[in-house]
């Protein structure tokens, strides 16, 4: 079976949001072999949700939610055709605090995952005084967290891509 392509979120499987389940989707009530891991916010708790109805956009509507947050990127002014296919037609993923969906170029990026570590130690100069800048890492910090730094760990940087120019994005999280 071939899963659905999302835009904003090209490869779900190696990020970890989406899974392999034996469990029916809840809201299209078919076993479909694969299940989104970071559920919708909604009034509901749902767990189970297939990827296609993410990608179409009926799990949102039947549950009245979002699978991300959309203020960060309204909040960057993003087009709101744009905030709707991320928040409520794209899987989302599991982060520490509330995920912030990051963009570049007046567009939504590309959520490619936890950042490994050669992503962070090809950060530098200007790129990497204004990460640590957006998110209040004091710069004497910096190598002592690079050298700590483990994919899943406390401290969590994920990677995100603009889809315009191509330019790496990250930000930090902890638990
Ligand atoms: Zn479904
Ligand atoms: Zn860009």
């Amino acid at each position: 079976m071939i899963l659905p392509l999302f835009k904003y979120h090209p490869n779900p499987i190696d990020t970890g949001a989406i899974e392999r389940t034996e469990e029916a989707c809840e809201c299209c009530g078919q076993a479909r072999g694969y299940r989104a891991t970071s559920t919708i916010h909604s009034v509901e708790s749902i767990e189970t949700i297939c990827p296609w109805c993410i990608a179409d956009g009926v799990a949102a509507k039947k549950f009245d939610g979002e699978f991300s947050d959309s203020h960060p990127l309204l909040s960057d002014g993003i087009d709101r055709e744009i905030v709707k296919e991320v928040c409520e037609r794209t899987p989302s993923f599991i982060s520490w605090q509330q995920e912030r969906w990051l963009s570049h170029c007046n567009d939504a990026c590309e959520f490619h995952g936890d950042a490994d570590k050669s992503d962070l130690e090809a950060l530098t100069g200007e790129d990497l005084n204004k990460f640590l800048n957006a998110e209040y890492i004091e710069p004497e910090f910096w190598s002592h967290i690079l050298q700590s730094y483990t994919e899943g760990g406390d401290l969590a940087v994920y990677k995100f891509k603009c889809r315009v120019c191509g330019k790496d994005q990250f930000y930090s999280d902890c638990s």
